[in-house]
């Protein structure tokens, strides 16, 4: 049985008769966002837990000496109910470690030693994340596609399949979330190294990354893809345990890379875009919007008399209020739109698609957005009132139209603020 992935639920089942080391467990995975943590100390409770949540459960970790169950025999059990399971173990022989991977356990852990109860609080948090993940898994054999889908299953991925490198291709170009690519050497029409090669023309080792494949590994093959574009060589036949290791570290590896582009973009604060992000990305809605003869409208906004609401509520009072702004804000731009904090108390919109009417609409809006927000800081009633400066000619360029922006928003606040001003042609 196959658990739909999408419908993978957010309760972690853990069946432990130490109470100690149920209890140690049961405190780190719930720290999880999101996760549900369910204990059961025998046989017979996780069978009633199991059935109660069938539904909503994506893992479990299971105890393999319980009082009720000496040998393991919880773990068949619990698979069976088509629920990934990670073993607790007190030590295992080889032919034990044979036995639980053959049942196609996701891993497991040595109990006894603390920095592997670390381990499965990782391995969750791994799982758990890995639903939003898409792998794609390309190669010519049947067989060789059943097996490590089989296997990225147990780990939670989404997954997606190419037999060659042409549908590969085309599966990148469908689905945009693929964040790893296992790719196999040896494939009629093209082979590895050129199919990792032509992905990499298209898409960054931070955007996603590559592991290469093959049984002929020489170490020369192996060099071949790396220069390729390849992060990583796995070798055929391997050891499941060195696999996931490898994926595992590969994924976590451009979350990282992620996590950092994403914060180097955003300010902290407000969550919005930072001026930085809003200086590159809004270059190219521009070369966009001038190639295609679209409008482009810069919004330049400057909340009035902020230094005065510091003055009374403190700059974290002020602090909240910027981020009520933000949020306001967001409500009236189009996720298409850059909406970005520019500095202090000014914000900037760059929306593209629309006439110098609807550019106007816009700013009013935005000024009108802020202006009827009902905020309540340390129980005293606020009002706030937002001055605006537009451009919509796009003049010499981006960096041209924010000039000119930012001149039409001193005009705002010298003709008494809380109003838009638009702003005159380049040059005129
Ligand atoms: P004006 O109507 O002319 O824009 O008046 P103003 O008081 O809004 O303008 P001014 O530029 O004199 O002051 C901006 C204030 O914004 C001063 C500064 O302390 C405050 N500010 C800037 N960044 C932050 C921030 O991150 N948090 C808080 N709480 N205040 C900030
Ligand atoms: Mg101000
Ligand atoms: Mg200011």
């Amino acid at each position: 049985m196959v658990i739909d992935v999408d419908k993978r639920g957010h309760t972690l089942l853990v069946v432990e008769d130490s109470r100690s080391v149920a209890g140690l467990l049961a405190d780190r995975i719930g720290l999880i966002d999101g996760v549900v943590v369910k204990v059961a100390g025998t046989l017979e409770e996780a069978r009633q837990v199991v059935l109660a949540n069938r539904h909503d459960l994506f893992l479990a970790v299971l105890d393999l000496n319980l009082p009720d169950a000496p040998d393991g025999e919880v773990v068949p059990w619990v698979m069976s109910q088509g629920v990934p399971v990670l073993v607790l173990t007190a030590g295992l022989d080889d032919n034990e470690r044979d036995g639980l991977m053959d049942m196609g356990i996701v891993d497991y852990v040595n109990k006894t030693n603390p920095s592997e109860i670390e381990h499965v609080v990782r391995t969750v948090e791994r799982i758990y994340r890995n639903r939003h993940i898409s792998v794609l898994v390309v190669d010519d054999s049947n067989s060789a596609r059943a097996y490590l889908t089989e296997l990225l299953r147990r780990y939670g991925y989404r997954l997606l399949e190419a037999r060659d490198g042409a549908a590969a291709l085309a599966q990148l170009e469908r689905h945009e979330d693929i964040r790893l690519i296992l790719c196999d050497q040896n494939m009629p029409g093209m082979d590895g190294v050129t199919l990792i090669g032509r992905i990499r023309q298209r898409y960054s080792r931070s955007h996603l990354c590559i592991i290469g494949m093959s049984s002929y590994g020489s170490g020369m093959l192996s060099a071949r893809l790396l220069k390729a574009g390849a992060n990583d060589f796995i070798k055929r036949p391997f050891l499941e345990e060195e696999f996931f290791v490898r994926v595992n570290q590969n994924v976590e590896l451009i979350e990282l890379i992620r996590s950092m582009e994403e914060s180097a973009n955003r300010d902290p604060l407000t969550g919005l875009h930072n001026r930085r992000y809003l200086a590159e990305a809004g270059q190219m809605l521009f070369d966009t919007a001038l190639r295609e003869g679209k409008g482009l409208a810069v919004v330049l906004m400057d909340l009035d008399h902020f230094k005065s609401i510091n003055d009374r509520f403190g700059h974290f009072g002020g602090d909240e209020v910027l981020r009520a702004v933000a949020r306001h804000l967001g409500k009236v731009t189009r996720k298409s739109d850059i909406l970005a904090r520019y500095g202090g108390e000014e914000f900037c919109v760059v929306a593209q698609n629309l006439s110098v009417d609807e550019a106007r609409l816009l700013a009013e809006k935005l000024r009108n957005e802020v202006k009827s927000m009902q905020l309540n800081i340390k129980d005293a009633a606020l009002r706030l009132t937002m001055s605006v400066g537009l451009a919509t000619a796009p003049g010499r360029g981006l960096e041209d139209m924010l000039h000119r922006a930012d001149e039409a928003l001193y005009e705002a606040k010298s003709a008494g603020r809380d109003q838009v001003r638009i702003a005159s042609e380049p040059g005129g």
